[in-house]
């Protein structure tokens, strides 16, 4: 799998050329197979206005994406689909299916209009839940379940159709502690896999500890590159607006990022 983009740029129409507000310009992204993105920048910034784009959702308004070196704009959608899978902002679930018939509908592209699951299709469901250890919760009715099993059930369902690219927008936000590194952890095990990630986060933290590479929105400039080259003190201040401090620790041998907010700078 190979994610790029080239000079991707996104303004919202306006009456005139001088009314359009881009939100960003000339962004320049490659995710390359097994690799975990990070999308930061501040609530408005277009992170998920850039994975709208990404996913065809949206037409950037100059530059193009690439899926596997082919041009984005010539791809069925039925392609792409195939070999990406999305799990939007979303907290609470609104259908009373249960835990297990949402996770199945993730196979729908496997199952095919009109027909019923087969053997091999609840097979997968099952699997996937269980690796995700959310078994216990298969006959419960999503509405029932919280915040943080519900996100794990919409997880599941974007697994469950194997795809080659995951996209997940703020996964983490709203979760506890715990959930928030079952979320995180469930990335670093689909890496170990060959499956790519990725997700637009409020956490820099997050990036810092788990990111291959991070695109920043809503600065002078997007920036995009490796996490510990790009995620520093100095462009957190620049869009942000915040001095914040970058520290390690080691723990068990491993050395762990971390970033404190200080103050408000501008
Ligand atoms: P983020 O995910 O970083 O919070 P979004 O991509 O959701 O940012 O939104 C970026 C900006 O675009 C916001 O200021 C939002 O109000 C604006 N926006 C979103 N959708 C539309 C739209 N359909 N028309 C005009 N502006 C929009």
């Amino acid at each position: 799998m190979r994610l790029r983009t080239e000079n991707a740029s996104f303004a919202y129409p306006g009456k005139t050329d001088e009314e359009k507000r881009y939100l960003f310009r000339d962004v320049n992204i490659d995710l390359e197979g097994g690799g975990i993105m990070a999308i930061l920048g501040p609530n408005g910034s277009g992170k998920t206005t850039f994975l709208r784009c990404l996913m065809g959702m949206r037409k950037w308004t100059s530059g193009k994406s690439y899926f596997d070196d082919k041009d984005t704009n010539t791809l069925s959608s039925k392609e792409f689909w195939n070999k990406v899978s999305y799990v939007p902002q979303q907290r609470m679930a609104t259908s009373s299916f249960t835990a297990f018939e949402s996770v199945l509908l993730g196979r729908s592209g496997q199952i095919g209009f009109l027909s019923t699951p087969k053997k091999s299709d609840i097979e997968a469901a099952e699997k996937i839940m269980e690796e995700l250890g959310i078994i216990a919760y298969k006959n419960r009715d999503c509405n029932t379940l919280s915040g943080g099993e519900f996100q794990m059930v919409l997880i599941a369902k974007a697994l469950v159709s194997d795809p080659e690219l995951l996209i997940l927008d703020e996964p983490e936000s709203g979760l506890d502690f715990r959930n928030q590194l079952v979320v995180l952890n469930t990335m670093d095990s689909l890496k170990n896999k060959g499956i790519s990630c990725i997700f637009n986060t409020h956490y820099p933290k997050h990036a810092l500890q788990k990111a291959d590479c991070s695109l920043i929105l809503g600065g002078k400039q997007a920036y995009f590159g490796k996490t510990s080259e790009i995620v520093n003190e100095k462009t957190i201040e620049d869009v942000f607006g915040v001095k914040a401090v970058i520290n390690e620790m080691k723990v068990n041998g491993e050395v762990i990022k971390n970033i404190v907010p200080l103050y408000i700078s501008s």
